[in-house]
């Protein structure tokens, strides 16, 4: 273990300094050392520590009498205290001290209580499939929770200082411990660390600083957005306490399916059905996109679950550049009510036939179902 440096030198004092002067130097270095004010400072924390530690010892009359005597080498308490450790613990000493252990709380002047952030809040919105493709504006209400407009969120109009805590908003606890008194700072119960009781309260919120209240904001939904994706609108949630920032709105879109595109990340499927004559012969068909309907041809010869892809015709990638295909699956219906003179026909038809007149479709159907879903 390395050599403990002396409390006096932590503090930067001299042995003779007095108690007001200790708390000050105490007070001014832990604001600076704090590790809260330094993020990704490893050394704070223990630097924090140590000066903790020594103001524990040096703000308690008896424990610095101890330490001027003995120094580190404090005589360990009787045998009747279990661990033995005269300090009781330095992690019990950092708890009692800091009561609730919030920095906000401790540091953040004349009795206000730790400011902490707003909930979130959620709204889902239903988009067509297009509004999708192409962005939106939509407009969505939600119920958030407001700070108070007539009182400014304190809930009152007429206030006076609290008498427990003298306007501070803190207290502090003195109890006995095995180097004598120990002193520990809390959050006001009457004030509940206001600093002041409210003495004619607010009609508007009803002494509760906040109101609810439904909110619209338009929204602005990007074009290629998928279902189920978030749309973040900071600051729109829920108030925060005591001037903490206010939550965050989340707007949850849903895409709508479409009777006739069905998405496939940022490709669309379109099922073209078609009857087998012109299956075999061949056609003009019209296929439905995003921007309307457009022809496409239809080979001779083509086959059920191939596949024609309209390149670019796709959704809009989100936030990038292109857009994905449209795939045109075709379908074909084979005739189920035949009159006897088209029963006959086909018997012709059969009678004229080969295995030849089937060449050139022997590809696996599964390998053509495989090329539209990738
Ligand atoms: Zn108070
Ligand atoms: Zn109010």
């Amino acid at each position: 273990m390395a050599t403990k440096r002396d409390y006096y030198e932590v503090l930067g004092l001299s042995r003779e300094a007095s108690e007001a002067e200790i708390k000050r130097s105490y007070r001014k270095l832990a604001r600076e050392h704090h590790p809260d004010a330094n993020p990704g400072d490893p050394g704070a924390e223990e630097r924090f520590k140590a000066l903790t530690e020594a103001y524990e010892v040096l703000s308690n009359p008896q424990a610095r009498r101890a330490y001027d005597t003995y120094g580190h080498q404090v005589p360990r308490a009787g045998a009747g205290s279990p661990g033995g450790d005269p300090f009781g613990g330095f992690q019990d000493i950092f708890e009692a001290f800091f009561g609730d252990r919030s920095f906000g709380s401790f540091f953040g002047g004349a009795g206000t209580r730790a400011p902490s952030r707003g909930s979130d809040v959620e709204v889902e919105v239903d988009v067509e499939l297009r509004e999708a493709a192409f962005g939106s504006e939509r407009k969505v209400e939600v119920q958030v929770v407001k700070e108070c407009s007539f009182c400014d969120g304190v809930g009152g109009v007429e206030s006076r200082s609290c008498a427990t805590c003298g306007g501070e908003g803190m207290v502090r606890m003195v109890r006995e411990s095995l180097i004598g008194q120990m002193v520990s700072t809390q959050t006001c119960p009457t004030c509940r660390g206001r600093g002041s009781i409210i003495t004619v309260e607010c009609k508007n919120c009803r002494g509760s600083g906040r109101i609810s209240e439904v909110v619209a904001r338009e929204i602005q939904v990007p074009a290629g957005i998928e279902d189920g994706m978030r749309i973040r609108v900071p600051g729109e949630g829920h108030a925060g306490d005591n001037g903490a920032s206010s939550g965050d709105m989340y707007v949850k879109v849903r895409v709508k399916e479409d009777p006739e595109l069905m998405r496939d990340g940022d490709d669309l499927i379109h099922r073209l059905r078609i009857n087998f004559v012109e299956a075999a012969l061949g056609t003009e068909a019209e296929v439905p996109t995003l921007e309307g309907a457009t022809g496409v041809r239809v080979e001779p010869g083509t086959q059920p679950g191939a596949a024609l892809t309209l390149r670019g015709e796709g959704m809009p990638r989100l936030r990038r550049r292109g857009r994905g295909d449209l795939k045109v699956v075709v379908d074909v219906m084979v005739p189920t009510r035949l009159s006897s003179e088209q029963r006959e026909l086909l018997r012709r038809f059969e009678a004229a036939s080969g295995e030849e007149t089937y060449n050139g479709g022997a590809d696996s159907f599964f390998d053509r179902l495989r090329s539209i879903f990738r």
